[in-house]
Parts: structure tokens; sequence; C-alpha cells
């Protein structure tokens, strides 16, 4: 008999209560702001295909969402090349940093949109004539996503935009190659703005759940983007979306996901329900120390391993 419990009265405290002992990790230091990110914060929720949000404290504390984003800026860019950005990134896990500089050989494609190169391309890929008109776009579908309007951060913008040299490096090979259309610098401007959206645990989860459940989202009802889009963009979560730990990732968690340099952990579970973990300590390969451990204690205590028989 399974031993999974419900997420509807699973106990979202001494879930975080238990995470919250683990120790280590380092703060991400790239700009000021994510450098002074309280290393005690940990907020962890869940959302449910009939729209419940259950989140632990600090579940609405605001933090940028960085990484997290790139899954939905893939779906974006899905949606508005009616499927071409297929052909314009790759979809091979890297086994390297997200910020490598490197793009694939013979092709010069990004090699997946879930390091840098590939969101400095999907972002620069999402409809809209301008940096303005392409922020907009990303804004509007990122907050129906988490079923409420969200905002940028304008500090963390500028100083991403200003202090990510290897993302200036990045769009400047992509101009060099061919694959870039949009001026380096406006590619790095939208990808740094989108990286600045202000999310918390709650919204992160919701735009979770409407990924890994055909692109509805759960709590509005909205159908945000085609349920093959949903279903593409979660296949490359499960076998990019924790850098170069993708694969230990999906062996002990099992859930597609995207980590994330604030801490943030969104997951994706199909067909079940959508998550949030975030802490700020990260570990050698930039995965939220806590968030890893609450995602294993998720999938194993609600049975969400995609490759479980429990
Ligand atoms: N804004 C960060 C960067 O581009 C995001 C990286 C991450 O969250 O992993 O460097």
């Amino acid at each position: 008999m399974s031993s999974r419990r419900d997420p509807r009265t699973y106990d979202m405290e001494r879930l975080r209560a238990a995470v919250f002992e683990e120790r280590g990790g380092e703060v991400d230091d790239s700009i000021p702001q994510l450098a002074a990110a309280d290393d005690e914060f940990c907020a962890i929720a869940l959302a449910l295909p009939d729209g419940e949000v259950r989140g632990s404290v600090q579940a609405r504390v605001a933090f940028s969402v960085q990484s997290a984003v790139k899954p939905f800026l893939f779906a974006l860019a899905l949606v508005d090349t009616d499927g071409a950005a297929l052909d314009r990134i790759g979809i091979e896990p890297t086994g390297e940093a997200f910020d490598a500089i490197k793009l694939e050989s013979g092709t010069g494609r990004p090699p997946n949109p879930m390091v840098n190169a590939g969101a400095l391309l999907t972002a620069a890929l999402v409809r809209g004539d301008d940096v303005e008109a392409r922020d907009e776009r990303i804004l509007a579908g990122l907050s129906a996503f988490a079923g409420r309007a969200l905002d940028v951060d304008e500090e963390v913008a500028r100083d991403e935009h200003l202090l990510g040299d290897r993302n200036h490096a990045l769009a400047h090979l992509m101009r060099a190659e061919g694959t870039l259309e949009v001026s380096a610098d406006d590619a790095v401007a939208v990808y740094a703005r989108a990286c600045a959206v202000l999310v918390d645990a709650e919204a992160l989860a919701v735009m979770g759940a409407t990924l890994a459940l055909g692109g509805r989202n759960p709590v509005t009802g909205e159908q945000v983007i085609p349920d093959r889009v949903a279903r593409d963009v979660v296949s490359v979560m499960a076998t990019c979306g924790v850098y170069d730990g993708s694969g230990r990732w999906m062996r002990a968690v099992g859930i597609p996901a995207k980590s994330s340099v604030s801490g943030a952990i969104v997951l994706a579970a199909p067909g079940r329900l959508g998550a949030a973990a975030v802490s700020p300590p990260l570990d050698d390969q930039g995965t939220s120390v806590r968030g890893r451990a609450a995602s294993q204690r998720l999938s194993d205590d609600l049975g969400l391993h995609v490759f479980g028989s429990a």
C-alpha cells in the first residue's frame, strides 16, 4: 500500500522546520542585493490542481526570481514563435555551469534554454519590437503564470544588467555566431529585467503548477500556454533544470525543477502539483541547500518522483 501523504493536509511547518536545520552553502554574491540576502530565509509552498495554495511561514516574502524564470521565458518564446524557438536553441544538458561561455559546436546555438545563453535568446525571441515591448510581454506572461500582477525590482534589474559581464559576453558571442538578432545589450537588458521580477514562494508554486497541469493556471483557470508547450518545457526542466547537477537531481528528487541563484527552486510535478522551495545558501552547482532538502522530502513524502511507482 502506498505511504503517500495527502498534499492538502501535509504539515508545511514541520517540513520547513526539518529543512531549516540544513546548514552549509553560500549566498550568491554576483550583485549586492543577492549578497545581502538573509541566509536564514526559508519558505516552501505547494499549489494544487483545485487551486489551493499552501505556504509555510515566509511564503509571501518577496525575492527576485532569477533563473527560476527560465522555464517561463522558454514557454513564452515557444508560444510567440509558434514553436520555431526549438530550431534556434538546443535541448541537451551541458554538464557545465549555468554561465559557461559556450555554444553548441557546429550550429552556434545555445545548448539549452535553462542555461544563461539559452535564456538570453528565449528572452530575445519573446514578441515585441524593442526592449520595453518584450519586457511588458514577459511581465504580463509571468503574471498570468503566477495568477497575479508581478513587478520588477528596478535595482536588481539595473545591477544584473550592469554587472552581468558573462551575460554580455554570451550575448556578443551569439551575435558573432548569427544566433542572436537583437543587439547584445538589448538581449542582456531584457533578460536582466526578467531575472529581477519579484515573486514569493506562493507565486512561484502557482507558476510551477501551471506548467505541471498542462499550462492551465489552477488558481485563475486561465489556459496560459497550450498543453503541448507545457509538456515541452517540463521535459527540458527534467533534463537541464538543475544545470550540472541535473542528473543527480533527477535520480534523487525526480521532479522536473529549475534552480536559481536567489535560492529559489520551482518544481513541476506532472499532473500532480507545483511547488517552490526557497532559501539563499547555495551548493556548488547553484542549488539551494535547504531547497534541495525540501524538494527531496516532498518527493519522498508525497510520492512525486516521476519514475517512482509508489
Ligand atoms: N541572473 C543570474 C545570472 O544571469 C541568474 C543565474 C541563476 O539564477 O542561476 O547570472
